[in-house]
């Protein structure tokens, strides 16, 4: 077989190094320059690529062609393979090609991916099972089977990388929840947004389980109208409390032992327990290994006491669905610290949880105009900051022994910093300096 692979990041490299494998005819293309540690990944390997441009006339050389999930199927170069006739899939459905007789836990949604993924991984790893955590959150899937075979594979799943399956056809496919972001790809659509998420279950059969969240209702809506061959388990609230779930067939867990804090999270540990009890693992190991999960940094991740005022880096949460589970969970008052790069964020939603829960803003970005607009009139103090010290320094001047400081910012973090794990980061080290 010849391949020819679009785009050589993480997806494309993985993707290229399964050919190889496989003693597949590859080409790797990619329409800018190929940088490190990819470049070097593929010289390494011998496998041939191509930067800055595409030879084209791919369909006269190549049978099969693998997109990375940043490329769209509208590019020429793709839409001409498309319209030759030939199969063009993600690097997701390639990979699951060459799985053998491995099991996937796929998990898509908006907000909670990563969290979700890591939980259900560990639980596993934790006991020993053979599994390997791929997709969005590390290694790329393709990646990973190139080097070794697993029983399990808990994939975490972006609409992207769903929009070019083919027979990608995960045992366990949860969709955490469907809320704004990313709609740019979507025409500004909800609908199509959720179909490229429930693309997770369309190869499900009868034997296999999907997952979801009845609190979600972009979720719940298009779901009504949506057929699956698979089995449905739905976590509803009002099987959660505090400390524990009882699960779809009605077996009652106890997750007083939990380190994961928040509404959000009490509903990441039910749809991780569906999956887990579908595929054969017991009550007791379930909960034993939920309660040594630490969660993960820049999510709700706990910093510091300082001066009687805890601080917490949700420097993750780059959409306002997420800020209102941060702000759900808060029991005292918050110094709020958000702003960066708009995504086109609508405020509405999380208004009165800002008028009962936070006493004073600090609006962390170059341009905090919206902010400001939006909720000047709902918190007792406003001010602006252009530096993760800066932003510490107010928010604990605006505190009081027994407050919560939140970063916790609605918005991308490109504006002042690389990333959002360079903010969360430079937050951690501001407050640090004041200990
Ligand atoms: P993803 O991988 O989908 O981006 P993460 O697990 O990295 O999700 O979490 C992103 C943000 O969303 C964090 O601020 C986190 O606290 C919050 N979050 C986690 N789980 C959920 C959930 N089930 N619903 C809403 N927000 C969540």
């Amino acid at each position: 077989m010849k391949v020819v692979i679009i785009g050589a990041k993480e997806s494309g490299v993985g993707a290229a190094l399964l050919c190889l494998r496989m003693h597949y005819e590859v080409l790797v293309s990619d329409s800018g320059p190929i940088v490190n540690p990819f470049r070097t990944d593929l010289e390494r390997s011998h496998i041939p690529f191509e930067e800055n441009g595409h030879s084209g006339n791919f369909a006269e050389r190549f049978d099969l062609m693998v997109l990375s999930p940043g490329v769209p199927t509208t590019v020429p170069v793709v839409a001409e393979f498309i319209k030759s006739g030939k199969e063009v899939i993600s690097e997701i459905e390639f990979a699951w090609r060459h799985i053998g007789n491995g099991k996937v836990i796929g998990i898509t949604g908006t907000n909670g991916k990563t969290t979700l993924s890591s939980l259900i991984y560990h639980v596993l790893e934790e006991m020993d099972a053979d599994v390997t955590l791929v997709g969005n959150i590390g290694f790329s899937f393709a990646k990973m089977i190139s080097t070794a075979r697993s029983e399990y594979y808990v994939c975490e799943l972006s609409s992207f990388q769903l929009e070019t399956i083919v027979k990608f056809k995960p045992h366990v496919a949860i969709i955490t929840n469907i809320t704004p972001d990313h709609l740019d790809r979507y025409d500004h659509s909800m609908a199509k947004y959720a179909a490229a998420k429930f693309r997770i279950t369309e190869n499900q059969t009868e034997k296999d389980l999907l997952v979801l969240n009845a609190d979600d209702e972009e979720t719940m809506t298009f779901f009504k109208d949506y057929t699956t061959r698979a089995q449905v388990h739905v976590v509803e609230s009002s099987r959660i409390t505090e400390n524990s779930y009882t699960s779809a067939s009605g077996k009652h867990y106890d997750l007083s032992g939990s380190q994961l804090r928040g509404r959000h999270n009490r509903a990441n540990m039910a749809q991780a327990i569906e999956a887990l009890e579908f595929i054969g693992i017991g009550i007791n190991k379930i909960e034993e290994n939920i309660s040594t999960f630490k969660g993960l940094a820049h999510r709700m991740e706990y910093v510091a006491t300082v001066k009687g005022v805890d601080f917490i880096n949700d420097s993750k949460a780059t959409n306002v669905d997420s800020v209102w589970y941060a702000l759900e969970a808060m029991t005292r008052p918050v110094i709020w610290i958000a702003g960066g790069t708009d995504k086109g964020n609508d405020y509405e939603a999380i208004k009165p949880l800002v008028s009962s829960k936070v006493k004073h803003l600090v609006c962390l970005g170059l341009d905090n105009a919206k902010l400001l607009n939006s909720f000047g009139d709902v918190v007792d103090g406003i001010e602006e900051a252009r530096s993760a010290e800066e932003a510490v320094k107010k928010a604990l001047e605006a505190a009081t022994s027994g407050d919560v400081v939140l970063l916790s910012p609605a918005c991308a973090s490109f504006d002042l910093f690389n990333n959002y794990e360079d903010r969360g980061e430079k937050f951690k080290k501001a407050i640090r300096k004041l200990l």
